[in-house]
């Protein structure tokens, strides 16, 4: 039996292709979406299953690497559709009773909370599975397995299916074809000595790619775990060096944004920028670190 076919759905986020994917796994009797993305894009999640010839009742079950709204936000829509959605048991709560979710997501995005993100709708309970770390789900005679691997959030997934692992955001994110790899580091969870252990526990296996959700499927999975790791190091070293001085919240995000820029990011083409300022706001990820400098490293 030959194995299913990964497809890459660009869900084309705000016009902005190569920024968000949604991955859909073809099998025999049904399909499979990892990561579904944001409300705001259900239209092109929509489209793109239509132009593969699926249905909206042959998407049996989805999975989610964590809650964030760019990963899960349609998840309440698509159990509405029939779906079983396959979340980490710290997620679930959320995807049930949404309320906490929207107030900390609209705390962090403002007034663009809405145009951002959409309508999220609750998840009924009875289309909710919780796997355990390490479960393995037989699927349509196909094995997906789930990894507890937090570092980006307490609540993430890693879902690995026929060598091929959907990284989610513990996968850094990875635009077009550069080699450039960035960490998202959003409050309240970034952890980096959490994020390590993951990231050692998936060089353990033995992978024939990669695929963050931001974005695409990548074959060179040493180098890009290995890149991972080595950012991580790269970044605690220079926010031991940035606490030094005790900055405000302020500072540190002026000094991130700096520092950022020459890791690489202002190397990228002008079209890249853009990306940044939606899935990896310097701000955002500035509050994360001030956050674990100061609840958790000096707790
Ligand atoms: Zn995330």
């Amino acid at each position: 039996m030959s194995s299913p076919q990964i497809i890459t759905i660009d869900l084309n986020f705000f016009g902005y292709p190569g920024a968000i994917a949604s991955y859909l796994i073809r099998l025999p009797h049904q399909a499979v979406l990892i990561e579904p993305g944001p409300s705001t894009t259900i239209p092109a999640l929509q489209k793109a299953l239509t132009d593969c010839g699926i249905s909206l009742s042959d998407v049996k079950d989805v999975f989610i690497t964590h809650i964030h709204l760019d990963h899960a936000g349609s998840v309440g829509w698509l159990a509405r559709q029939g779906a079983t959605i396959h979340v980490h048991p710290k997620g679930a709560p959320h995807l049930v009773n949404p309320e906490k979710l929207i107030q900390s997501a609209s705390r962090i995005y403002g007034e663009l909370m809405d145009t951002l993100w959409g309508e999220i709708k609750p998840v009924p309970e009875d289309h909710l599975h919780i796997p355990e770390d390490n479960e393995i789900l037989s699927i349509d005679g196909h094995k997906f397995q789930v990894l507890d691997t937090p570092g980006h959030a307490n609540h993430h997934y890693t879902v690995l299916f026929e060598g091929t692992l959907f990284a989610g955001d513990i996968g850094g994110i990875r635009i077009g074809d550069t080699k450039h790899i960035e960490l998202p580091t959003p409050p309240p969870e970034f952890d980096p000595l959490k994020w390590r252990a993951s990231l050692r526990r998936l060089q353990e296996l033995e992978l024939c790619a990669i695929a963050p959700t931001h974005f695409g499927v990548y074959s060179d999975v040493e180098y890009h775990l290995n890149q991972l790791l080595i950012k991580l190091d790269l970044l605690e070293e220079w926010l031991e060096q940035q606490m030094l001085s005790n900055p405000s919240l302020e500072e540190l995000t002026e000094a991130l944004r700096h520092w950022l820029d020459q890791q690489g990011r202002n190397q990228l083409p002008q079209a890249y920028q853009p990306y940044f300022t939606y899935l990896n706001p310097t701000w955002m990820s500035a509050s994360g670190l001030y956050r674990y400098w100061h609840k958790v490293r000096q707790a």
